[in-house]
């Protein structure tokens, strides 16, 4: 029943109700229920943010208005506002389209989470191909210029045809909040191993709900899309008499913006320290190919350990080719819980096309134990 707003959930009688796009209103009664509402994406309520050709990249509908303000309008330059992946991906798709791109966020950081050295290479990376970073600057409104827009900071002006806004999601719970489900990280629904809300008949599932996280234990709120296939297949299961439960997430995701690879697993430093851990990282660098191969380039990978433990944390890793399967030797550690010791006994695959006879994410590990 598409085109149906669900505004109210009755967990005393069991009901669904809302209106629909012609604005009647329905109600539905249910045994089981699911909400999977998703997240939202974050729009300021600043001046300016209402202006046309200011847009979020969320929806399919969201990217159809993109394709059609390209169309329509003479865009040669865009001011994206936030760093992150879609941000980034955004910031590559308009590159491709010959569109001159300026990124600008708030914190001084480019990517905050990733080792400064990685960050540094695809920072100076994004520049070299003329794309403007402007870390630490904080957007205060948009204001009309010309044909075009003007992205203003205390500090800063910056202007453009359109502006992307890409500064993060929220989680749609608000209908779960207003039946007094419980709430977890970030507002998300909270709900345990079997998907379950804090009312035993209702289920929550993909971004509008949070997950476990395999490292920490704790719960956590990473809205990403195997998770939220995955955790609807569960409750499927669980709804049809199973006993399905999900060991949780690891954070692990990649994305590529123009020539690099960016990917990550677990934890990074900072936090680690906030869960307890006494954390260590190293980064190396390594090669794509066997050394001697043609083609062969650089693949750096840090890697995180616990001092107290020897357990693998987390890893990262930023390369122009061969980085976005490697992520996943760590990721399937972590949920393995392995030490650093353990990961560098690992037996992973070798031939020149590929990768150098220890993989880079062996290399990483070896050099880690020697400081745990
Ligand atoms: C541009 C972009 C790129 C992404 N790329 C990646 C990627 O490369 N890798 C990755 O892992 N993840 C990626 N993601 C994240 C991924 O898309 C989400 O994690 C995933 O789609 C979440 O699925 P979901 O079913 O929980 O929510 P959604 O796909 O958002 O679906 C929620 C649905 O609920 C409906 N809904 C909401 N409220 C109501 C209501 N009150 N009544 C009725 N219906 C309602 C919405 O209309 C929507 O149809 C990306 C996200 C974006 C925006």
């Amino acid at each position: 029943m598409t085109g149906h707003c669900a505004e109210k959930i009755d967990p005393g009688n069991q009901t669904v109700s809302g209106v629909t796009l012609e604005g009647d209103p329905f109600e539905f009664p249910y045994d089981r229920l699911l909400i999977a509402t998703g997240s939202s994406a974050v729009m300021p309520d600043l001046t300016g943010f209402d202006l046309p050709g200011v847009m979020v990249v969320k929806s399919l509908e969201d990217g159809r208005k993109i394709k059609t303000f390209l169309k329509n309008n003479r865009v040669k330059k865009t001011i994206i506002i936030g760093m992150g992946y879609i941000a980034l991906e955004m910031c590559e798709s308009l590159v491709g389209l010959n569109i001159a791109v300026d990124m600008v966020k708030p914190n001084p950081m480019f990517m905050p989470w990733l080792a400064s050295s990685m960050a540094r290479a695809v920072k100076e990376g994004l520049e070299a191909k003329g794309v403007g970073v402007y870390a630490g600057h904080k957007v205060e409104r948009i204001e009309p210029f010309g044909d075009g827009l003007k992205v203003i900071c205390p500090d800063l002006t910056l202007t453009g045809d359109m502006v992307l806004v890409g500064i993060g999601v929220n989680p749609c719970s608000r209908i779960a909040e207003n039946a007094g489900l419980e709430l977890g990280v970030q507002k998300s629904i909270a709900v345990d191993r079997n998907l379950r809300t804090s009312n035993k008949n209702i289920f929550a599932a993909g971004d509008c709900a949070d997950a476990f996280h395999v490292v920490t234990g704790e719960r956590t709120w990473i809205p990403l899309a195997l998770r939220a296939n995955r955790s609807g297949w569960a409750v499927a299961d669980n709804v049809c008499g199973k006993d399905v439960a999900l060991d949780g997430v690891a954070g692990t995701a990649v994305f590529r913006v123009l020539d690099f690879e960016v990917a990550r697993t677990g934890l990074s430093v900072s936090e680690a320290e906030k869960f307890g851990f006494e954390p260590v990282e190293n980064m190396i660098k390594s090669g794509s190919k066997a050394h001697a191969y043609p083609g062969n380039t650089t693949i750096m990978v840090n890697m995180i350990g616990d001092k107290k433990s020897g357990r693998l944390l987390g890893a990262q890793m930023v390369g122009t080719e061969g980085v976005a399967h490697r992520i996943n030797g760590p990721a399937v550690a972590l949920h393995a819980r392995m030490t650093v010791k353990q990961y560098c006994q690992t037996d992973l695959a070798y031939a020149p096309p590929f990768g150098p006879t220890w993989d880079p994410t062996l290399t990483a590990a070896n050099q880690l134990l020697k400081k745990l």
